[in-house]
């Protein structure tokens, strides 16, 4: 890998440190990662003030800024103290769940917040239905369309017609975002055999993903890296850089493309959920 032309801060917008905020920052930067974001679904939940304070105390060897719960320990029924929370995290996500509840979603859209949306089911089902994800992209998508509020960023897009439904909801003017993750630009289903959620697609939707990179449609890529308990090797730091800058590689995106992936767009988000965050930690 051309290593030597990044040089620009690598910002991976969604991560789970899970308990260990050290271990796992210590690795982002091995891996040449500078910023890294991390999901609420640690044990217990970051979902309220003092957890998450105590959380940005924690030593940690790249920067790393916090995400909030949306609902009260993730069990999706009851939303956060979200005025107080904001002003020490970039957004909120159920990430570990999927946000069922639509009037939950519209509540907290009001507020005016960075929403980072995991539409898609657990694993298990994901593989018998890839189609969920879109339709759960979708319904939010309707959501949002009504309440013209807030900030909307979909997590981890990985199959075909997502991408277009997205690129569509955008061209009528939407102001949504959205990532994918290295195995889904990378890897096949038949190519490699992992647990990730949402699971690898068939050639198409890694074509369509590419695409969607290329095009614009997909904003920013995250490695969604998910430690233990789970054995997700792929949707990892060590494997990122090297599987991004395959894209320059392979004539997808150039240097500069691939810089607005995991840099320019990723700190736009971030900005744009909570303008204060990257100077406080
Ligand atoms: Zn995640």
């Amino acid at each position: 890998m051309k290593k030597k032309k990044i040089n620009y801060p690598v910002i991976d917008l969604h991560t789970h440190l899970r308990n260990d905020i050290p271990k796992h920052t210590k690795e982002a930067k091995e891996a040449g990662i500078d910023i890294v974001v991390y999901m609420a679904n640690c044990n217990p939940p970051n979902d309220n003030l003092e957890k998450i304070k105590a959380s940005l105390k924690e030593k940690r060897y790249c920067k790393a800024l916090p995400v909030s719960a949306i609902t009260k320990g993730l069990k999706g029924k009851e939303l956060v103290e979200v005025e107080e929370i904001k002003p020490y995290v970039v957004g909120f996500s159920d990430d570990g769940k999927y946000l069922e509840d639509l009037g939950l979603l519209k509540q907290i859209l009001k507020k005016d917040v960075l929403i980072l949306a995991h539409c898609s089911p657990p694993f298990e089902i994901g593989v018998k239905r890839p189609d969920l994800e879109t339709k759960f992209v979708k319904r939010y998508i309707e959501v949002f369309e009504r309440i013209k509020k807030g900030n909307l960023h979909f997590q981890h897009i990985s199959r075909k017609e997502t991408v277009k439904l997205i690129r569509e909801a955008k061209k009528k003017g939407l102001k949504i975002t959205c990532e994918t993750c290295p195995h889904y630009f990378t890897f096949t289903r038949e190519e490699l055999e992992t647990k990730v959620n949402p699971p690898l697609g068939e050639k198409d939707d890694v074509i369509a993903v590419r695409e969607g990179l290329a095009d614009g449609t997909i904003d920013a890529i995250t490695s969604d890296y998910a430690p233990l308990p789970r054995k997700t090797g792929i949707a990892g730091f060590r494997a990122f850089l090297p599987l991004c800058y395959g894209l320059v590689m392979m004539g997808v995106l150039t240097e500069r493309k691939l810089k607005e992936k995991i840099y320019l767009a990723p700190k736009k988000i971030i900005e744009k959920g909570n303008p204060n965050i990257l100077k406080i930690s």
